[in-house]
């Protein structure tokens, strides 16, 4: 049977419920098919609420700590003074109370991969057919000396969205007049590959307007980075030599970590800064990790066209967790990771074949109010995995105009509430 005709029967099944008729298919049959989903973010929440789309007889559970989600795409905003934190928060009651998809605010402790279960924290055992697991990223704590937990509430990371990016924007607005930001930008691969310079690009616009003789100073792990020409050309444009960027072999790569004098010794010396954006290295998130579904790169191998774990069946891991050919680890990229790990999982518990993946990515980077800059891709499957297709997408070009860069400020908004209202709305 193939989707199409899958799709009639399905919607002849509805038509037999409503009128009665003897002998509907057992499609709308109380069900036994359930499919647990663990965190709430770009990619869980995507997919949970995508499987009950595809097939809304399979029980869908989704396992959050948080009852409202804040987004990393538009935190920097916040901490540009630019937008408030109740902006970029979602509540989950749409998806239980509109989608139908159980939520448990509980953390997944251990998924045992033999039995089909996975244990939470709050002492619930929850029995799946297949599990979609999508945790996000996890910081690797004292990979640098001197930067763990207790570190970052005095040096914050704000690379998961929440009290540390109001830590960070406190930080900055307090600072004192003429101070010094110090941004730590991580090795590859890490959450939001132009994230560390969209931010860096948001405090230079706060200092600007507040604190003038302020400066951003950024050190990298890396020689180069994302957008790199683009944002370049918008600091020189927009804030002169307020931002100064170190590489990793120009003395940006940091060895050690001193909390106490506010410094970063590298190895052209000890670097002090009045405030201290610290993003460490990264890998998958702890219950990835515990679970056993990562490999030695800290990541999670998959399957990519149907994002089934390669190491354990009936686990599908997707978003910024899972290792998916070329694709960046960004919001738009978990969820459209989710609808196609959605679609794999309703035709595998169909008994269906799965399809070769069509995938996206477009991400925005606002370097001034009004000046934003893009990145767009799509992606498909080849022998070496997940690939970008040439011709398809595309970057802003160096000689846009004031118009076309305002206008990106403008696409970068509607691209945030589309997204987020197809994800938690
Ligand atoms: C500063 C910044 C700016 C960014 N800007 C953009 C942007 O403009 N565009 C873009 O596309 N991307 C952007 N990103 C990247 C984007 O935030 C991530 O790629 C995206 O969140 C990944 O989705 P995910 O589902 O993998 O993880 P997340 O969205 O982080 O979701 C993971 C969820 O899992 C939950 N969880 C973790 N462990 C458990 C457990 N054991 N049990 C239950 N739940 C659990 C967590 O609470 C969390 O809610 C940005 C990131 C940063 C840091």
């Amino acid at each position: 049977m193939n989707r199409r005709d899958f799709g009639k029967l399905f919607a002849l099944s509805l038509t037999g419920a409503a009128t009665g008729v003897i002998g509907a298919p057992s499609v709308l049959k109380a069900s036994s098919k359930r499919v647990l989903v663990i965190g709430g973010g770009f990619g869980g929440a995507t997919a949970a609420r995508y499987v009950k789309k595809f097939d809304p007889s399979i029980d869908v559970t989704l396992v959050e700590p948080k009852t409202t989600f804040h987004t990393c795409p538009f935190s920097n905003w916040v901490i540009g003074g630019i937008k408030d934190m109740k902006e970029i928060g979602h509540s989950f009651k749409p998806m239980s109370d509109v989608h139908n998809v159980n939520v448990i605010h509980d953390v997944v402790t251990e998924i045992d991969p033999m039995k089909n279960v996975a244990k939470t924290k709050g002492g619930q055992t929850l029995a799946y057919d297949r599990a979609i697991v999508s945790p996000g990223v996890d910081f690797k704590w004292d990979a640098v000396e001197g930067y763990d937990m207790e570190a970052s509430k005095v040096m914050p990371h704000a690379y998961h969205a929440g009290p540390q990016t109001e830590l960070l924007r406190d930080q900055l607005h307090s600072m004192k007049k003429g101070g010094v930001v110090i941004l730590h930008a991580p090795p590859n691969p890490f959450r939001c590959p132009p994230g560390p310079y969209e931010r860096a690009s948001l405090i230079a616009h706060y200092l600007k307007k507040n604190n003038p003789t302020g400066k951003v100073i950024i050190l990298d792990e890396k020689e180069k980075f994302s957008k790199q020409a683009l944002f370049q050309q918008g600091w020189a444009k927009l804030y002169g030599d307020l931002i100064e960027w170190r590489s990793g072999s120009s003395g940006g790569s940091v060895t050690r970590v001193d909390t106490k004098s506010m410094s970063l010794e590298t190895e052209f010396g000890m670097e002090k800064g009045d405030v201290i954006n610290f993003i460490p290295p990264q890998h998958a998130g702890k219950v990835a990790r515990d679970s056993g579904l990562t490999n030695d790169s800290g990541w999670c191998p998959i399957n990519q066209q149907t994002f089934e774990s390669t190491i354990h069946a009936n686990i599908h891991v997707i978003g910024d967790a899972c290792i998916a050919g070329k694709m960046p680890k960004s919001g738009f990229a978990a969820s459209s990771q989710a609808k196609i790990a959605a679609l794999a999982v309703t035709d595998l518990m169909n008994g269906r074949s799965t399809q070769p993946p069509s995938l996206a990515n477009t991400c925005y980077s606002l370097i001034g109010e009004k000046y934003a800059i893009s990145v767009a891709a799509v992606y498909k499957l080849s022998p070496k995995g997940i690939v970008g297709i040439k011709g398809a997408g595309g970057l802003t070009p160096m000689d846009a105009s004031e118009q076309q860069l305002s206008a990106e400020a403008l696409y970068a908004v509607g691209w945030y509430d589309s997204l987020s209202k197809d994800i938690w709305g």
